[in-house]
Order: C-alpha cells, then structure tokens, then sequence
C-alpha cells in the first residue's frame, strides 16, 4: 500500500536533485600540471562530493587561449596570460554537483593568491596572479559558454555515481 507513495517521494526528491544540479569548467593551467597538483586539485573537488563529467589534457593554442579570456582582451595582462595558457599542458575538466559554480570558486580561492584564504588551492598551492595554477567559471553563463568552448557535448558524461546519495541524502 506504501509502496506507491514512497517510489513517487523519492522519484520526485531525485528529480527535485538533479534540477539543482550545475556544471562548471575547472582547468589546471600549465604552473599546476608542471609542478605536480593534477591529482592534488583533482582530490579536493572529487573529496568534496563534486562529480568528474568531462576530463582531458591538451595544450591549447593561443588564438584557442585569447578565445577562452576574450573578457579580458583590453587588460594589460592579456598577452602575455594567453601566452602563458597556451606554453604548456592544461587539464580541462567539467564537475557537476549542486552549487559547484560558486563552490568551485571557494575552493580555489581570490585570484590573487596572495588574497586567497589559507585552505583553498590558490591560497595553499601559489604565491603570484600570473601563476595562479587555475581557473574556475565565475558564473552560470560562462560556465555554459566555456564548457561549449573546451568541450563537445559527446565528451560529457552523464551517470549517477552511487555515493550521490550519501552526499545529497
Ligand atoms: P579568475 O581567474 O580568478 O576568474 P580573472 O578572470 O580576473 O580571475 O583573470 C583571469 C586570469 O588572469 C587570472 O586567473 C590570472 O591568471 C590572470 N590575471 C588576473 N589579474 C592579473 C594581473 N593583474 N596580472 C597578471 N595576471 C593577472
């Protein structure tokens, strides 16, 4: 008699869940992938309860790095930020979860790392703002516009991971 009405609470809670739930692009600029912090940045997301949907290492080409900072083309610092994007290996990835566009970007910490909190990535891992070791959405709209950017919609995958509800309840 209950069966019913239970299937129907949860089925309703888990669609509740993943409406709520958000994408964002993470990439590892190339300071992070030389000095070692793939699996180090990697784990703090993964520890959160974050969820991995897109992951790939390549070296972008600098007409591909001045695209992804196209908001930044009038700075100073553009030129050589898009040379310094495209000298090396990046891990570009995409994380879903709840609140992860906003989150993620706690987790790394003020762009200079000099202002980030001890405790996130930037404040731990780096010292200066041109080598700030990574780059985080800062927003619905963008996250979509770079995840389109570095990704094909074929290299995103979808899946329930089983400690989801144990992360969400
Ligand atoms: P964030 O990466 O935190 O979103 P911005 O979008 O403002 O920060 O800047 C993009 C990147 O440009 C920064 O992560 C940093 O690598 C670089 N950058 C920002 N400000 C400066 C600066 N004053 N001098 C050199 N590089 C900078």
């Amino acid at each position: 008699v209950f069966a019913l009405p239970v299937a129907a609470y949860m089925l309703q809670e888990q669609e509740a869940h993943a409406a709520e739930m958000e994408r964002t692009f993470i990439a590892i600029k190339p300071d992070g992938v030389q000095r070692g912090l793939i699996s180090e940045i990697i784990s703090r997301f993964e520890r959160k309860g974050f969820k991995l949907v897109a992951i790939k290492i390549l070296v972008p080409s600098k007409e591909f790095a001045q695209q992804h900072y196209d908001d930044l083309k009038e700075r100073p610092f553009f030129s050589g930020l898009c040379e310094f994007l495209s000298s090396g290996p990046v891990v570009a990835m995409v994380w879903e979860g709840e609140g992860v566009i906003k989150y993620g970007r706690k987790l790394i910490g003020a762009t200079d790392p000099q202002k980030s909190e001890p405790g996130t990535i930037r404040g731990d891992l780096a010292v200066v703002v041109g080598r700030n070791i990574i780059h985080g959405s800062d927003g619905p709209e963008t996250a979509k516009n770079e995840i389109n950017l570095w990704f094909k919609p074929q290299e995103l995958v979808s899946y329930t991971s089983n400690a989801e509800k144990w992360i969400y309840g």
